[in-house]
């Protein structure tokens, strides 16, 4: 084998780079099993590392696999299992780039062998296929086949993982030799996202966020969070506050102010989202603006005698919330904006604007406004009965029915986080969470999130059903 050159410093510059290329049964990253990788490792610390092995995928390799490859079901009889390799598979990719061409195949591949062995694996993923979409415009083809004929690129060993491997960091040599290293290095920043950081922070900040779900708090100078967040995958979204392409005006904020960041790990949205809402309500931190607006969340409620819909903010009402007695309808983002629904509703339907409250007669039996324009059906002046009125209300009102809560008092649903293995137990009575016994405050997207999860999941909530 030829000797392999070095990546050029400036790639080198942005950290290790371990080019990979997998062998398997099939292209299924759930089902199908690995039966090869190899890797070449690239460090300014020292020469490239080239590391192979044979895998034992414990299954036998289809027959059109076997001639693809070349790798046969007796050559990989007596191969370490995945699970044996996993430690030296781990060691070899800690701490470098993944690289790959088409990497969602095989980063998929190696993220499930690890998952099949109880262990999470993440990394900074690179798609030599989008380097060469991203250096390459024109070019027609970007499959290893068309990028090996286009460069005249000497390959040997082709559909073997080593063969493989060694085209692709060839492709990258031979681009750096077309482009400059500077455009090929900031075309992979670009494609791994890799984030300006903030000034203040250390520049190992973001290194140790877990791909879990989570909450995550970012510090100024003193001892109260600026800006608390949530996140389905903590690193992934603590590098896009941060990411040059889209910072929005206030993360630019954010990242002069930030000196330090915390995070909490969360089996699920859900124990984010609650987490987030404690946090947010307990430190009140400066940026987090849209969650202090939910304060003004609530419901229109429609009692026996009128068909004037009454507007009961939410912090007003948790006690009642979720009993089957009352007629409740939203919930809605503030008053104004259940008014302007209320009156888009009253239209749609042709009610009358005297019985839902926008005016009143000045007389007994004066036409509203509606009934003028012939849009209400007159309950005003008594051409439509009362019930018949009320009927058409709850007919307009019926999509925003708030539902009542379907168990006798406090519910507990269980969610999981099987990569982490980590089960959190949240409490919920009456559409509301509870923490530490005390119910937290109404808030929209939990009641959304609850109403959702409830439908797909139901067997996750134990409580003593209502009805
Ligand atoms: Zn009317």
């Amino acid at each position: 084998m030829r000797e392999i050159a070095n990546l050029p410093d400036a790639l080198l510059a942005l950290g290790d780079f371990a080019f990979i290329d997998v062998e398997t049964t099939g292209t299924k990253p759930l089902e199908d099993r690995l039966t090869e990788v190899a890797i070449i490792r690239f460090s300014r610390a020292h020469p490239p590392r080239v590391w192979q092995s044979l895998v034992n995928p414990g299954v036998p390799i289809p027959s059109e696999i076997q001639a693809l490859t070349g790798i046969t079901n007796r050559m990989v009889r007596d191969a370490p299992t995945f699970f044996d390799l996993r430690d030296e598979l781990r060691g070899q990719l800690e701490g470098a780039y993944f690289v790959a061409h088409n990497a969602r195949f095989d980063y998929g591949f190696i993220k499930n062998e690890f998952r099949r062995a109880g262990e999470p694996f993440t990394s900074d993923v690179l798609c030599t296929v989008r380097l060469s979409r991203k250096l390459y415009p024109g070019a027609s083809g970007h499959g290893l086949d068309a990028i090996v004929a286009r460069h005249r690129l000497q390959i040997e060993n082709r559909h073997r993982a080593l063969g493989d491997t060694l085209a692709t960091a060839q492709f990258v040599h031979h681009a750096c030799s077309e482009h400059s290293e500077q455009s090929v290095a900031a075309a992979a920043r670009a494609l791994l996202k890799m984030p300006s950081l903030p000034a203040h922070l250390p520049p190992d900040a973001l290194d140790a966020l877990p791909d879990s779900p989570g909450v995550y708090l970012f510090y100024g100078i003193n001892d109260l969070p600026i800006y608390i967040g949530k996140a389905k995958a903590l690193r992934e979204r603590v590098r896009a506050h941060f990411s040059s392409d889209h910072m929005s005006p206030n993360d630019v904020r954010l990242s002069q102010e930030l000196r330090r960041i915390e995070w909490m790990p969360t089996a699920g949205e859900f124990g984010a989202l609650l987490l987030e809402s404690q946090l947010v309500k307990e430190k009140l931190p400066l940026h987090n603006v849209a969650l202090r607006r939910k304060e003004k969340i609530g419901f229109l409620v429609l009692d026996e005698a009128s068909d004037v819909p009454r507007w009961m903010s939410a912090s007003e009402e948790v006690q009642t919330l979720g009993a089957p007695s009352v007629l409740r309808f939203g919930p809605f983002t503030d008053k104004a904006s259940a008014r302007k629904w209320l009156m888009y509703a009253g239209k749609e339907h042709e009610l009358c604007d005297h019985a839902l409250g926008f005016s009143s007669p000045r007389i007994q039996g004066e036409r509203c406004f509606s009934r003028q324009v012939g849009r209400c059906h007159g309950v005003c002046e008594g051409a439509e009965g009362g019930a018949d009125h009320r009927a058409r209300v709850l007919d307009a009102f019926g999509a925003l029915a708030f539902p009542p809560w379907p168990f006798e008092g406090r519910a507990i649903y269980e969610e999981r986080d099987v990569a982490n293995d980590r089960v959190d137990l949240l409490e919920f009575d009456r559409w509301c969470a509870l923490t530490g016994g005390e119910p937290l405050p109404f808030d929209g997207d939990v009641y959304r999130l609850l109403v959702r999860t409830l439908a797909r999941y139901p067997d996750r909530f134990s409580g003593t059903a209502a009805f």
